[in-house]
């Protein structure tokens, strides 16, 4: 099984950082992506880990969100911060999982990330548009491995 740091090719890396930033560009919503190795314990904590470790809570609209995978054990999770909760309905990103999950299904994994990144922008959008003020907040490139100790 191959590990987070080397699952996607330079190209597949690259197309999912343009993913994110041809996303960022249509909202002030901030998205990230995080790979782990493996994920022992529930899929939720360590997506709540990792969003406060990368500082997603930090955006100044509370509207970053995480795009959390764990390649050995197939986790997958999608969390938004309270800025965002507190304007869409439940299962707000109901829609983006099933995309990003579908293509997973398929051994799709950079167009299924990629796709959900387009839809999660998308949707951020009409919450949240890109304006004037709107400033690159988080890296968009890949976040890697177990990083408690970065
Ligand atoms: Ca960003």
């Amino acid at each position: 099984m191959k590990l987070a740091k080397s699952f996607f090719t330079d190209e597949q890396q690259k197309k999912v950082k343009e993913s994110i930033e041809n996303a960022e560009a249509q909202t002030s919503g901030e998205i990230v992506v995080h790979l782990d190795d493996k994920c022992d314990e529930d899929v939720m904590d360590r997506a709540a880990y990792i969003f406060d470790f990368l500082n997603l809570q930090k955006t100044k609209h509370r509207n970053g969100v995480l795009f959390y995978i764990s390649i050995e054990d197939h986790k997958f999770a999608i969390l938004g911060d309270a800025g965002i909760n507190a304007v869409v309905e439940e299962g707000f990103w109901d829609t983006t999982r099933d995309i990003v999950i579908s293509n997973f299904k398929e051994g799709e994994y950079e167009k299924g990330l990629s796709r959900g990144i387009e839809e999660a922008g998308r949707r951020l959008k009409e919450h949240f548009p890109f304006t004037e003020d709107t400033r690159d907040e988080l890296s968009n490139d890949i976040s890697f491995g177990k990083n408690e100790s970065k």
